[in-house]
């Protein structure tokens, strides 16, 4: 999947005393399959380009596509193909359970999934299976943001969107959120991860794009710099 943003600004409160340009006529192109590490200052966009991307808010300007189609024609379609974590993720649960918390996502886009998806990820994420009879608000923060994750891969997502996806984890939580977007590379699908700590990701990562007051300040192809040895 190829997806375009085109001359993309997004304007909050326009033509009030208070209107913010949040995301300034942003040119970019990515495939489902390339690892994006969005980086920048707070305030500098990446929530609302992850926002964007995701359909939760339309642009004031220009076009998002997917594949040459337009997303808000076919947003069922179009939004079961990424895993978005937002912000802190477990501040979203809702479910006495592990169980019910996990599926949510997967029953809510109608992807069918087995008894062996569920173990699947959960081993993926680095869980017991015990957890799944448990209460998610029981769990240590660590466990709970591999809760949402898990529940997040059920779906089978071609891409994932991660906001900060590290706020608030110790050490070990930092590796096993690397270890799940490292397996996840390794059966050929990508991901973008907006982080203000680059260095946690940046080797896993083959493009880096710094937002900069809501426009594309640097996009930088990681790759290419390696392999050049620079
Ligand atoms: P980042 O994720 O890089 O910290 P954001 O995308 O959250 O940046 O914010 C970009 C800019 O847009 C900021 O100036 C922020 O105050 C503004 N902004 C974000 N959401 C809203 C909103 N709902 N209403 C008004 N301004 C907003």
């Amino acid at each position: 999947m190829l997806i375009e943003l085109k001359e993309v600004s997004v304007i909050f409160e326009e033509s009030t005393d208070v209107e913010r340009v949040a995301l300034r006529e942003i040119n970019l192109s990515f495939s489902s399959n390339e690892s994006i590490l969005l980086v920048g200052n707070t305030g500098s966009g990446k929530t609302t380009l992850i926002y964007l991307i995701d359909l939760l808010i339309k642009p004031s300007r220009g076009s998002l596509s997917y594949d040459g189609k337009d997303p808000f024609l076919y947003p069922y379609e179009y939004r079961k193909k990424f895993g978005v974590a937002f912000q802190i993720p477990e501040r979203q649960f809702f479910s006495e359970m592990v169980e019910q918390e996990l599926t949510y996502a997967a029953k809510n886009f109608q992807v069918p999934f087995t008894q062996n998806d569920i173990e699947e990820v959960l081993e993926l994420v680095g869980l017991r299976k015990s957890v799944l009879q448990e209460s998610p608000f029981r769990l240590s923060g660590g466990e709970q943001r591999k809760v949402a994750i898990a529940s997040i891969l059920l779906h089978k997502p071609e891409f994932l969107i991660f906001d900060e996806p590290t706020a608030g984890l110790d050490l070990q939580g930092v590796l096993s959120v690397r270890e799940i977007l490292k397996k996840f590379k390794q059966n050929g699908k990508g991901f973008l991860i907006a982080t203000h700590e680059p260095e946690l990701f940046e080797d896993l990562c083959d493009r880096k794009v710094f937002l900069h007051k809501g426009t594309i300040f640097e996009d930088l192809r990681l790759s290419t710099i390696r392999a050049k040895g620079w």
